[in-house]
């Protein structure tokens, strides 16, 4: 499918307004050729083409040298050490951690033949991403009120280290868990005239599976990182604040990002000291999360197997939860993102759906607008098995063509050109 000639006119009042979706609109039966020029004089045109496909490749290939990055092991902690060098290099300021413990209980053992249940039962909303958590098998309902329809494959966590195939990964990443202390690690875009107000830009940087967790989430944290060296460049001014946070313990329940809500939210809009005119935690405007961007390769096929490339029709999924308490909120922020997509993103549109569930956004969705961007719906797609690498030893850099990779750099254009415009991003000469 090729993009929209449709533009919309993004509100520059930011969420006062809510943006329409976007129609398709074939000019006589010939469709536009998708190609965006920079505007010189669009500071969002300039921003989104300083993101490029090679060092979005980069930044991934970067995060699986490390494995898994299983939290809970020094793969995962020198993980977060690169991120913060990372972090660094690019300029962006106030480089901090989160320090908190994760000490989850003993498993409980499970009685011989429920497995094979559990594996064919665990989809969609069956747990927020936690090994070990697996819904019984049942009728296909999947989190949020969506029901699954069409093909659905098993899904399941490889909990096997001796399916990775690879001798040199298998022992990158032979270390187990231990509970304890763990980090996450963000910085932050000072606003120039509101430092007291921010979104939060997030993705994952642990994995599960025995892989290298390229696509979950890899593919994410890597479009964090990317922003994050976009707008640290001190020629870009923006009115109000953005930070960028690699969450840490998301497979496990959500754990990273719920350490900072506990944390972190009673701060927000305190300045510190006073009169300083320093903002440690700016007021929460919005959470936008990025997992698994790259892999759209439509419905399995009718005997389980799946098409090789990316669809050409893929799209990023902008999801919100519509039983949330900021519902209203956030589905203004997913339509938003949809607007800028429309605009700025080169290859793949958006599409908004009603069903966000399983990620970092969740402990914010009944506190501020909060929405996850995705390969495919959470629930009724990658919980129906339409990602058959997810949470498997084939997570890997190497099994992602461009066409894949590319989905994943139109989610960054996606936000980087929403988030801009809420920002009121400029390039001082
Ligand atoms: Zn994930």
């Amino acid at each position: 499918m090729s993009r929209s000639a449709t533009v919309l006119r993004l509100s520059l009042a930011a969420l006062a307004v809510t943006t329409a979706p976007a129609t398709a609109v074939a000019q006589g039966n010939v469709l536009p050729t998708p190609v965006i020029a920079v505007d010189s004089a669009d500071p969002v045109s300039v921003l989104v083409s300083r993101l490029d496909l090679a060092r979005y490749k980069a930044t991934i290939k970067g995060l699986t040298n490390f494995g898994d990055r299983r939290q809970g092991t020094k793969r995962n902690r020198d993980a977060v050490d690169w991120i913060e060098a990372q972090l660094r290099s690019y300029g962006c300021t106030n480089v901090e951690r989160l320090t908190y413990e994760y000490n989850p209980p003993a498993p409980t053992p499970r009685p011989a033949g429920a497995m094979a249940g559990a594996m064919a039962g665990a989809m969609a909303g069956a747990a927020a991403g936690g090994a070990g958590q697996q819904r019984p098998a049942g009728p296909p309902v999947s989190a949020g009120g969506g029901r699954a329809r069409g093909v659905r494959t098993r899904t399941g966590v490889n909990s096997d280290s001796l399916r990775q195939p690879d001798a040199r990964l298998r022992a990158l990443n032979a270390e187990p868990s231990v509970p304890g202390e763990r980090q996450e690690v963000y910085c932050t875009k000072v606003g120039s005239t509101r430092p007291d107000e921010m979104y939060i830009i997030g993705g994952h940087m642990d994995g599960i599976g025995w892989g290298e967790a390229a696509n979950d989430d890899a593919s994410g944290s890597a479009i964090v990182m990317e922003l994050a060296r976009i707008f640290s460049d001190p020629a870009v001014q923006t009115d109000r604040s953005i930070r960028f946070v690699l969450w840490n313990n998301e497979e496990t329940g959500l754990n990273g990002a719920r350490a900072y809500v506990e944390q972190r939210a009673k701060l927000q809009g305190i300045e510190e000291p006073k009169g300083s005119g320093k903002f440690p935690e700016p007021k929460w405007l919005g959470m936008i999360q990025h997992d698994m961007m790259m892999f759209d390769h439509g419905m399995p096929n009718a005997d389980g197997t799946m098409r090789k490339e990316q669809r050409p029709e893929a799209d990023v999924n902008i999801e919100f939860q519509s039983s949330s308490k900021m519902a209203k909120q956030s589905a203004e922020l997913a339509w938003f993102l949809h607007g800028a997509n429309a605009k700025y993103a080169t290859d793949y549109p958006a599409q908004v759906g009603p069903h966000m569930t399983n990620t970092d956004s969740g402990p914010f969705q009944d506190l501020i607008a909060a929405i996850s961007l995705r390969e495919n719906e959470r629930g009724t797609q990658v919980g129906s098995g339409w990602d058959p690498h997810w949470h498997q030893p084939t997570d890997l850099f190497s099994t992602f063509g461009d066409a894949d990779f590319k989905l994943g750099l139109n989610a960054a254009q996606t936000t980087l050109a929403g988030v801009a415009k809420l920002v009121n991003a400029v390039l001082r000469k």
